[in-house]
């Protein structure tokens, strides 16, 4: 930590529990990928044929019919949701996010809402809520009636968008979708690993797939990439890349935009605002490379190991009880308890205190108002579990 970059700059570092959280810098970038975004800050290369490049490559590992960068896959949720609304026309494209007149309704499965569907919304679409979310209260009744997408699908639905949880599955949705000549657009962003993810959603149906550039794959943060139709990543590619171009010489890659030149060239669309450099393209298309060749069981038994060994050393302290636990993806994790009459500090004060400490130490804190904390391995190298084990300690 003396060499830390933050540190030289008078920002503390932070000792990263909490896995790929984008509030806490998402992850460490992959070597190779940081050589090659070097290399790609030294010189130059046109934005739409490394996107074609791309394209190439998301399709190859997907299955898709293309596929696009974006600026994390938020960003792939509004170009997305863009290329749904406008399709070719220059005209909508250059109106979003004002939708008058156009079909702009997006279908969502009840339990499918969360945060991130601002950036759905972002594009101007409107946001049309169908099921419920009874699986919560129990066994008996399900999330989602197929009659009810079918009744929510009309004249005004521009995209339906569906978000990977085992109460609803795909394969249904998009097929009614699809009789309607409606697009499925998917927010896969967290679902890596496994690896067959990237594969699984196009396969039952999708027409744009979103995944995160800076999780698992562990790109630049700031990337992320859609997997879709060739028509909606023309369109993506159109409202994204920069458009202060020429008529009579602007001439982007076939393979990712087929225009007639006739019909005259775009103006900056949506996505203008949600930029990847060369730097960043370059350092996704070598992280995606490695992650595709990873052996992600050596992975699973390094994240299970870290794990299992600040599990071990947590549990020994007196007041704390840790157990083994899992992140969603079946990454192993570790909750640890915290009984405040043994330690003296609630797991919100340690939570905190950890924060405020330099380097900042963070510990997962959604359950903390009931007690117990988190410890994700992902972010951590052995180093780092030993120094948060260690400061943890210090405090109980
Ligand atoms: C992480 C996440 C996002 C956002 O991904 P970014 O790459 O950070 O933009 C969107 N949706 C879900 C479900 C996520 O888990």
């Amino acid at each position: 930590m003396d060499d830390s970059i933050y540190e030289a700059l008078d920002v503390p570092e932070v000792i990263n529990g909490v896995g790929t959280k984008t509030r806490v810098g998402g992850t460490r970038i992959r070597e190779e990928a940081v050589e090659a975004m070097r290399a790609a800050a030294r010189s130059f290369a046109r934005i739409s044929d490394l996107q074609a490049r791309a394209s190439q490559r998301i399709s190859d590992a997907t299955g898709s019919e293309a596929g696009y960068v974006v600026s994390g896959a938020a960003s792939g949720l509004t170009l997305a949701t863009a290329a749904c609304l406008a399709g070719r026309d220059f005209g909508v494209m250059d109106r979003l996010p004002d939708t008058e007149g156009v079909p702009d309704r997006v279908v969502v499965p009840h339990a499918h809402r969360n945060s991130y569907d601002h950036a759905i919304r972002a594009a101007g679409a409107r946001l049309v809520t169908v099921g419920n979310s009874d699986r919560t209260l129990g066994p008996g009744s399900s999330d989602l009636e197929p009659w009810e997408l079918e009744r929510a699908i009309g004249s005004d639905t521009a995209a339906v968008a569906y978000v990977p949880r085992d109460s609803i599955p795909l394969e249904p949705i998009t097929e009614i979708a699809h009789r309607h000549d409606v697009p499925v657009i998917v927010d896969a962003a967290g679902r890596l690993p496994p690896k067959r993810n990237l594969e699984r959603f196009v396969r039952e149906g999708a027409d744009a797939v979103v995944f995160s550039g800076g999780k698992a794959i562990r790109g630049p943060q700031s990337t992320g990439f859609i997997a879709g139709r060739r028509d909606l990543i023309a369109s993506v590619a159109l409202q994204h890349l920069d458009m202060d171009a020429v008529r009579e010489t602007w001439n982007p890659p076939e393979t990712l935009v087929d225009v007639d030149p006739s019909d005259g060239v775009p103006r900056h669309g949506i996505g203008r605002g949600h930029k990847v450099g060369k730097e960043e393209l370059v350092g996704f298309l070598v992280a995606f490379e490695a992650f595709l060749d990873e052996d992600t069981a050596a992975l699973y038994e390094e994240w299970e190991a870290r794990a299992r060994s600040i599990e071990r050393r947590l549990d020994a302290v007196t007041g704390l009880t840790a157990t083994g636990a899992e992140d969603g993806r079946g990454i192993p994790t570790v909750a640890v308890h915290v009984d405040e009459t043994e330690t003296g500090i609630g797991a919100v004060d340690l939570v905190n205190r950890l924060r405020g400490e330099r380097p900042r130490v963070f510990v997962g804190d959604r359950d903390a108002g009931t007690g117990t904390f988190t410890v994700h391995p992902m972010s951590l190298t052995d180093e780092d579990a030993e120094y948060l084990v260690g400061r943890v300690r210090a405090h109980c």
